[in-house]
């Protein structure tokens, strides 16, 4: 069923609109509140819509600053399309720095396609699929490590079986221009954005642009320059960026290395660097009990360290690091 969303813009309208998609959320401190979405739609030539979304999880950064910059700075005139920007898509997550919502709980990006009569986070991601999913033939949602992790700054996608949206997906991925991307090619995940773009057939990648929970000039660079690419690719600006050297490495469930307990994770890696299978990842200390020695801690595959936890402080599960094993397109095809 459809849900309460709403738009109170028309996504039509020339030039350059600040807008907002609204839904209600009645609790205490405001008995006919609304849980407000900023959105901006900027209309150009005729030509395809590029639907470009940040801060499904709050602390995520990156995305969130470098869409704002974008929906102020394009000019409308310079544009062939639509570009529908959303830069705080759970905006109460977004509002305090959290991963999930203040308001339920709700992590946006488990939900998706979302749900009409759902909670208020599923109301959101409902919105976004039946109010500006199906305007869009490019989609890119914008992630990063958020507070307990940090990625090389990275572009990311998910590979279906559709060996033609595989391509065009890839050729998207590459055309973002980030040092490394990472690739899954056998997606199991679903409930993100990026999984409901694709399933709608729209060519969708993702990012995974440093974290931390901070911002880097480095980090903010691969931003911008990689969405000012990604709209030349969609076609939506005439501008012909470089070709830029991507390393694509592939990312299956065996490279992620996990706490087997509660400790102090000590790293013995550094983000980028090549490590062999049963390399040492790092040291897991039980500071409560110095008797005993720390337990060693190790890769099960090659790859390259793309992401690492941030917190020292770890539980049985957490993910201490994740690696990537170098590609190509011809392989992941
Ligand atoms: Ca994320």
């Amino acid at each position: 069923m459809s849900g309460p969303a709403e738009l109170d813009i028309p996504l039509d309208r020339p030039g350059r609109t600040f807008g907002a998609m609204r839904l209600p959320w009645s609790h205490d401190e405001s008995a006919y509140g609304q849980i407000v979405i900023p959105v901006i739609v900027i209309n150009g030539a005729p030509g395809p819509t590029l639907l470009a979304t940040a801060g499904v999880h709050g602390d995520e950064y990156e995305g969130q600053v470098a869409l704002s910059d974008l929906a102020r700075d394009i000019e409308p005139s310079s544009l062939r399309g639509r570009l529908i920007i959303v830069p705080a898509a759970n905006a109460p997550a977004a509002a305090i720095g959290r991963r999930t919502s203040p308001v339920d709980g709700g992590n946006l990006a488990r939900v998706f396609p979302g749900k009409g009569d759902g909670t208020p986070t599923a109301q959101i991601a409902e919105g976004i699929t039946r109010l500006l999913l199906p305007l869009a033939d490019f989609v890119i949602d914008m992630h990063s490590g958020g507070r307990t992790l940090e990625y090389m700054p990275c572009a990311w996608a998910r590979l279906l079986a559709d060996k033609d949206l595989r391509a065009r997906t890839l050729d998207a991925l590459i055309a973002f221009g980030a040092p490394d991307a990472g690739v899954v090619a056998k997606p199991q995940a679903i409930g993100t954005f990026l999984a409901a773009a694709q399933s709608a057939g729209k060519v969708a990648i993702s990012t995974e642009l440093g974290g931390a929970g901070t911002l880097t000039p480095y980090s903010l660079s691969v931003a911008r320059d990689g969405i000012a690419r990604f709209l030349a690719f969609a076609g939506l600006t005439v501008l012909k960026p470089l070709a830029k050297q991507v390393r694509l490495l592939a990312v299956e469930p065996r490279h992620f290395v996990r706490s087997p307990g509660r400790g102090l994770f000590e790293p013995a890696t550094s983000l980028g660097q090549s490590v062999a299978a049963g390399d040492i990842a790092g040291r897991l200390h039980d500071i409560e009990r110095p008797d005993r020695a720390p337990e060693t801690i190790r890769f099960e595959a090659p790859g390259i360290v793309m992401c690492r936890r941030v917190p020292a402080r770890t539980e049985a599960g957490d993910v201490v690091a994740h690696l990537g094993q170098p590609s190509t397109r011809e392989a992941l095809l």
